[in-house]
């Protein structure tokens, strides 16, 4: 169920204050995800005004139909599929929106479907067999634009995307030489990893793909740098994501390719990181560890299985003034992995009962949710207080806000 609750939104109200009024009223003993649709559609406004070509959402960073409709809303026309299920969810709640199929390892029946029933043309693929297959799918069709993925360094990155796809520099002249006889137009894409933290990440992807555009002496139509585009979280602040676009523009105009060339990103993380935070409740506390009511199960699968560290804060008015101190989590399940090491910096006094914010969870958070061991919940309430970092939130603002938010 969603609820409007434009009270938490007052900028001249300390937050703690307006969402103590939120938890005073209810009192949840379920988590509660909050919303921030004006955070996502400010993503995407930058992406599409900044970003110097394409930019398609990837859709598994959070498949929210909510979400979906404010990246629409705000000029994202393109989006990143990577399943028939993917493509159902788009097609079906954005009509008009265009879907690349970018997964290089696909079903052939997913394929087809796609392209008969959902108009689909862009495909990614990094096999010959894949190649064969797509072409089988689509009965030999000539509309193709076909993307081939290049296998790039994950070093820069917080989260590798290195070793399950991508061509290998022994295979893209041959692969790439196929493409292009079988596409209509020929893309190269790459995925330089997941929170990439520094835009050279993206330069020495592109020097990759500009060995394996000589090397194939082919035509080549797109260049797609895939997502990696960071936000921002504790202790991985990134330089600004017009750094990011500089880099990428810079390198896509020196390539070898055609001037009618296209540039596309399909940024995840980036677009929606800011949408949405989750209120979980302290059922009890031992030492320095919290048992909190979500976990590895829950929104916070990377906060356990990565040790992702996520800002968080406590909401308790009047608000404590003790001093912070850093405490590890532990899930609602009954299993040992379900533990979050952190380190979250809270309040000394933090106690059962409390309410904490954990911020920054619109990618990958709530798109991992399960139900397992009944815990988990879909309560979620729309806010329009500011995301507890931004990546678009100009500086001065952030500390305008901040004065008076804490
Ligand atoms: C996951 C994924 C993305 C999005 O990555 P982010 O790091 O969230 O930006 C983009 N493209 C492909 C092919 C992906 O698998």
């Amino acid at each position: 169920m969603v609820k409007h609750h434009r009270a938490l939104g007052l900028a001249t109200a300390p937050l703690g204050v307006t969402c103590g009024i939120d938890i005073a009223n209810g009192h949840p003993a379920q988590p509660v995800t909050l919303v921030r649709p004006h955070a996502a559609a400010r993503a995407a406004r930058f992406f599409v005004e900044k970003f110097p070509g394409r930019s398609m959402y990837a859709v598994k960073a959070n498949p929210s139909p909510d979400l979906l409709q404010i990246l629409w809303d705000n000029g994202i026309t393109h989006y990143d599929v990577a399943s028939i299920a993917e493509v159902r969810l788009v097609a079906r709640t954005l009509p008009g929106a265009i879907l690349c199929f970018m997964h290089p390892v696909k079903a052939e029946e997913a394929i087809r479907d796609a392209y008969e029933t959902y108009g689909v043309r862009t495909f990614s693929l990094d096999s010959i067999e894949e190649l064969e297959k797509i072409m089988r799918a689509t009965n030999g069709a000539t509309d193709l634009t076909l993307c081939v993925r290049l296998r790039v360094s994950s070093d820069l990155s917080k989260l590798s995307l290195a070793s399950k796809f991508g061509a290998v520099p022994g295979e893209t002249k041959e692969l790439l030489f196929a493409a292009r006889q079988a596409a209509d137009a020929l893309g190269i894409c790459f995925h330089v990893g997941s929170q990439a933290m520094a835009p050279d990440a993206y330069a020495n992807a592109m020097e990759r793909v500009r060995e394996a555009i000589v090397e194939a002496a082919v035509t080549v139509d797109v260049i797609d740098v895939g997502g990696g585009f960071p936000s921002v979280y504790p202790g991985m602040e990134p330089t600004s994501l017009e750094r990011y676009f500089e880099t990428i523009h810079r390198c896509f105009e020196s390539l070898p390719i055609s001037y009618s060339a296209e540039l596309w990103a399909e940024p995840g993380r980036a677009l929606c990181a800011e949408y949405s935070s989750l209120i979980v409740r302290v059922e009890r506390r031992r030492g320095d560890e919290l048992y909190i009511n979500d976990g590895a199960y829950g929104a916070l699968f990377d906060a356990a299985h990565i040790g992702w560290r996520f800002p968080v804060r406590l909401l308790r008015e009047p608000a404590s003034n003790t001093r912070e101190m850093p405490f590890s989590f532990y899930g609602p399940t009954c299993d040992d992995l379900d533990h979050m090491a952190g380190p979250f910096e809270l309040p000394a006094d933090i106690r059962a009962g409390d309410y904490i914010e954990i911020g920054m969870l619109g990618a990958y958070g709530a798109a991992m949710r399960t139900a397992f061991n009944g815990f988990g919940s879909d309560e979620t309430v729309i806010v329009t207080d500011e995301p507890m970092a931004s990546l678009y939130v100009e500086p001065e603002t952030e500390v305008a806000s901040n004065v008076v938010t804490l």
